[in-house]
């Protein structure tokens, strides 16, 4: 206990949702359930009521809430050096550099920041040091808010009232290699994309795809950029999404956040070979990127990923559920779709919203990024037991949902 706790003590999840309501803009809606404390796979909301967490901060707590490694990390950090700038080194911004240098398996430099869109800001000025400026993103892609990123994110909803957005972006589109070869001359300066494109409801290219787009970058002297920040730390059972065990090429620039500090925020720009060496002084900076207390964070998540041999454990957990749900056979679902724990359950029709609900109610936390399409991105610690139980109650959660009525 604290003597600020008092400060957030109390309220029932009515009275903070309404507060809620008051003082905070209304970019999100209203909140669907007010949370007061994580353990594990679990959550509690403000009345009391525990849930299952299948959804993980937006595929962030890749080891769960409260995990104690990144506890005691963290605590030991703020407890000995909190905050320097830039200005400044530390121990373990350095040492998480190199941590996720040696991922890509090739020379890379590391550009820290507090969150994806930063990271993929960061990467999108580097794409403009190179002397070209068109980039090639695609269909369905989301690369976040800020305006550089939304300038490649294709959703026309999140993009129109901002314009004028960065210009001179082609989108095509996505795994389609033709489309992106007819795309491509020697005035793009990089090809952005997503390894399985998660917002866009968990969209896996064909096998080749990336491989085709490494080739055609390279012939046509373009960064291919790929935007890892949601499938890269484990969560598609990969450390990095594009290098499956760890083997073959990386791409020119490697963005990666949401797994990294397990809810610690930090992002990272990773650029290979001579794209490492495009900053320059005075080119970019942030205040807190690289902060030595949420860099202790991405050292603990990585440390307890191979510690426990996480990467395996998530694809095992991630093809039990694939199979478990096929396997149901429900007339609503389509196919499952995705990677490790990151995957779609494809409905044929638009009620992914409802089921959320339905699911919400009978105490698990998952998310619909489509209307036909349920996100499951647990935290990768979770146990098929834990998993189970959701799979158990899915059909009965089916069966609740009302098909809407074709329109005459
Ligand atoms: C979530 C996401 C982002 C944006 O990350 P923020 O931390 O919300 O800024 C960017 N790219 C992809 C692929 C994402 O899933």
């Amino acid at each position: 206990m604290t003597e600020i706790d008092h400060l957030t003590a109390g309220g029932s999840s009515a009275s903070l949702t309404e507060r809620y309501g008051s003082a905070m803009m209304n970019s999100f809606g209203r909140p669907k359930a007010v949370f007061v404390r994580g353990e594990g796979c679990h959550l509690w909301d403000a009345d009391g009521r525990k849930y299952l967490d299948l959804l993980a901060g937006l595929a962030v707590n890749a080891l769960g809430h409260a995990h104690p490694l990144v506890l005691s990390a963290i605590t030991s950090q703020l407890s000995t050096l909190g905050h320097v700038s830039n200005f400044f080194a530390t121990p373990a911004q350095i040492a998480l550099a190199e941590r996720l240098v040696a991922m890509t398996g090739t020379h890379a430099k590391v550009f820290f920041t507090n969150s994806g869109a930063e990271a993929n800001e960061a990467a999108f000025k580097i794409t403009r040091l190179t002397g070209r400026q068109r980039i090639i993103a695609t269909e369905g892609a989301f690369h976040g808010r800020t305006m550089g990123s939304l300038a490649i994110t294709w959703n026309p909803a999140y993009r129109e009232a901002f314009a004028p957005l960065p210009a001179d972006v082609t989108f095509v589109p996505y795994g389609d290699t033709a489309a992106l070869a007819a795309a491509m001359d020697d005035t793009v300066a990089a090809v952005v994309l997503e390894p399985v494109q998660g917002e866009n409801g968990i969209v896996v290219p064909p096998p080749d795809y990336l491989d085709n787009a490494r080739e055609l970058t390279t012939a046509h002297g373009a960064l291919l950029w790929l935007d890892e920040v949601q499938t890269g730390m484990g969560r598609t059972g990969e450390l990095l999404a594009h290098r499956p065990g760890g083997q073959g090429w990386a791409a020119d620039l490697i963005t990666v956040a949401k797994g990294l500090g397990n809810g610690f925020p930090i992002g990272a720009c990773l650029a290979t070979g001579d794209t490492a060496e495009l900053l320059e002084p005075g080119n970019h900076g942030t205040t807190f990127g690289g902060n030595p207390v949420a860099a202790i964070a991405g050292l603990a998540v990585l440390a307890t990923i191979e510690r426990d041999d996480l990467l395996a454990h998530t694809r095992e957990v991630g093809d039990h559920l694939a199979r478990q749900v096929t396997a149901m056979d429900h007339p609503l679902v389509s196919h499952v779709r995705g990677r490790g724990l990151l995957r779609g359950i494809v409905l044929h029709e638009d009620v992914a919203p409802q089921l959320v609900e339905a699911a919400q109610v009978a105490g698990f936390v998952i998310n619909a990024p489509r209307p036909n399409v349920i996100r499951i991105a647990p935290p990768l610690v979770i146990t098929m037991a834990q998993l189970d139980t959701f799979l158990e109650v899915l059909p009965q959660l089916l069966d609740q949902v009302q098909i809407p009525k074709e329109s005459p």
